[in-house]
């Protein structure tokens, strides 16, 4: 038995080894793709589910790997988190996405209540200076503040301490708006997030998926959408993929998502041609 145990442990050893390096070596190379440009911004646009007019744009991060190619957040954006780099990179994409819808707004007439979604991580939330730096760019771009829309996992809002609740104060007295993201996928009560100053609920995906025809899984949402309703909350859903799950939604009278659906993220480009065109049924 005393043999089998060594055994194991030497198996096992080394591929914590492995992973240890190669945990290092991905966050070094990351730490030199922030420092080189590598990183580009895909925009994702929310509409009102009864007509399709886009409503804003959540801005999604991508790795441009110069041998990898397209990296998705999912494969970097965890370990960002970790090393602390998330930082440089969310200020990097905050900065950029905000001084693009400006320009934006120079091209083309946008709806006045077209508001831009960006994704904070609860290591960016931690950061005393995290309203100074919202503060800057908001100066700088000169964008109505009620236009921009900061996403937070629920996740994080219910671990949140002292610095995390200074910050959403701070952030909702600059006149941004609060949203709470991946909404289901935590152990929240909505009584509590009540407490919080966030004005929108978007809900997770998993909540939608696999809905199609299914009568129990139907009143679940139904009930997820009352209880967001009843906190006096602004719901919107994503991850729509089929017409069928439009109709749902609309005929439980939720008016705005995004999904698949109705556009898949897209480059700048692309995303300015919808707006020009508005997104076609
Ligand atoms: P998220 O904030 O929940 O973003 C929504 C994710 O769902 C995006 O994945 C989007 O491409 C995907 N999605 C949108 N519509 C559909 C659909 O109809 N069906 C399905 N199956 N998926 C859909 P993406 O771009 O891979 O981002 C993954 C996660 O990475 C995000 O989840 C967010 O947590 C994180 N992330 C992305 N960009 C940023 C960023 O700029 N900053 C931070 N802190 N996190 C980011
Ligand atoms: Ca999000
Ligand atoms: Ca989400
Ligand atoms: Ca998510």
């Amino acid at each position: 038995a005393k043999k089998d145990r060594r055994a194991s442990i030497k198996m096992f050893q080394p591929p914590m080894l492995f992973s240890r390096q190669l945990h290092n070596q991905m966050a070094a190379e990351l730490r030199d793709a922030i420092a080189a440009g590598e990183f580009t911004l895909y925009y994702q646009p929310v509409v009102e589910l009864a007509t399709g007019r886009i409503r804003g744009a959540e801005v999604l991060v991508r790795w441009n790997h110069p041998e990898r190619g397209m990296v998705m957040p999912d494969e970097f954006i965890p370990l960002a988190e970790e090393t602390g780099l998330i930082i440089d990179l969310g200020r990097w994409i905050m900065r950029t996405a905000v001084l693009a819808f400006a320009r934006w707004r120079t091209v083309i007439p946008l709806e006045d209540d077209f508001r831009l979604r960006v994704n904070l991580s609860v290591a960016e939330l931690q950061r005393i200076d995290l309203v100074d730096y919202v503060r800057e760019v908001l100066r700088d771009s000169r964008i109505d503040p009620a236009q921009l829309v900061l996403e937070i996992t629920e996740t994080a809002l219910v671990t949140g301490g002292d610095v995390e609740t200074y910050s959403l104060l701070s952030l909702k007295s600059l006149g941004v708006d609060i949203e709470i993201d991946d909404f289901g996928t935590g152990y929240s009560s909505i009584s509590y997030l009540r407490t919080l100053p966030v004005s929108m609920v978007k809900v997770d995906r998993s909540i939608l998926a696999g809905t199609n025809g299914d009568i129990s899984r139907n009143e679940f949402i139904a009930a997820v959408l009352q209880l967001i309703r009843a906190a006096g909350l602004e719901a919107v859903f994503e991850g729509i993929e089929t017409k069928e799950q439009v109709d749902r939604l609309l005929a439980m009278g939720c008016t705005s998502g995004q999904g698949y659906y109705f556009s898949r993220p897209v480059p700048e480009s692309e995303l300015l041609e919808l707006l020009g065109n508005s997104v076609s049924l």
